[in-house]
């Protein structure tokens, strides 16, 4: 079974992202933590992360994915900037634990000038301040298309911060297809090679999550302008192999496609009738 979701508003609360992500034939979802910006994350309603449980049991979901608010940098250059990160990851990650045992992504961070040598080590000295063993949440490092001087556009980079980190087993990676084919990975011809390249570099054993998107632009463009499914520069062929890819096919998908809730609902079905059983 193809496991899939979509990023899904969670402005009214588990439970209702549960029931949307039913609606559409999915069984998980991903939503952001807090707004973009960073505000402040609602507090935990116990009826509804007892009704949201209830409803992924009888569903069968698989772990929902929470995205932390792009907007953080924990290797900012300025102290305060780094800190809130810090605070807002460590916050996020207390309230995870309401609904344990499920995955938290985040963008790496962007050096800003500093060098990415800098850059990788404020994030590494970051993720040793957040993460904690009580926590049960798998911190996910999202691979990044290489737009200004984002960290995390190489499997290198990633791994680099992967062996920085004291409490690593709490950490693996979400690949997003748009920002790798930005970043110069070509999963369109070579998804083989690139795979076989992300085991020898960080090892497939650390990938826990795919977010499935098609790019607006050209294969390593660096622009991270994600598309419809089968719209961009991708196209339905690649998403077709990289859903029924051995190493692949039993990951959970997310959908960031620039949809509404009734255009992924028409690309999960067509995802759907492109796995094989
Ligand atoms: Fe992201
Ligand atoms: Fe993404
Ligand atoms: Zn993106």
């Amino acid at each position: 079974m193809l496991n899939i979701g979509a990023h899904l508003s969670a402005s009214k609360g588990y439970a209702h992202m549960a029931e949307e992500a039913i609606s559409i034939n999915a069984n998980t979802f991903q939503f952001f933590t807090r707004n973009p910006r960073g505000g402040k994350a609602k507090e935990v309603d116990f009826n509804d992360v007892n009704k949201f449980a209830e409803l992924s049991r009888e569903h069968e979901f698989t772990k929902i994915l929470a995205h932390a608010p792009y907007t953080i940098n924990i290797c900012s250059a300025e102290e305060a900037i780094r800190n809130f990160g810090i605070e807002t990851m460590k916050d996020d990650l207390e309230k995870m634990e309401f609904v344990p045992g499920n995955m938290y992504n985040f963008h790496p961070g962007s050096h800003v000038g500093q060098g990415v040598e800098k850059g990788i080590e404020l994030i590494i000295f970051g993720l040793n301040m957040i993460l904690n063993e009580k926590y049960s949440t798998t911190v996910l490092l999202e691979t990044m298309a290489g737009k200004g001087s984002e960290i995390g556009r190489s499997f290198e980079e990633i791994k680099q911060i992967i062996d920085g980190v004291k409490l690593n087993h709490k950490l693996g990676v979400c690949l997003d297809t748009c920002h790798v084919y930005d970043a110069g990975y070509d999963i369109v011809n070579d998804l083989d090679g690139v795979l076989k390249h992300f085991d020898e570099v960080i090892g497939l054993d650390r990938l826990k999550a795919i977010h499935i998107n098609d790019s607006k632009n050209p294969f390593e463009s660096h622009k991270d302008r994600h598309e419809k499914i089968g719209e961009g520069s991708i196209g339905v062929e690649a998403f077709k192999r990289i859903i029924n890819h051995p190493a692949l096919r039993n990951l959970p998908f997310f959908l960031e496609t620039p949809n509404e809730v009734d255009g992924y609902a028409k690309e999960i079905k067509l995802l759907k009738s492109l796995y094989k059983e």
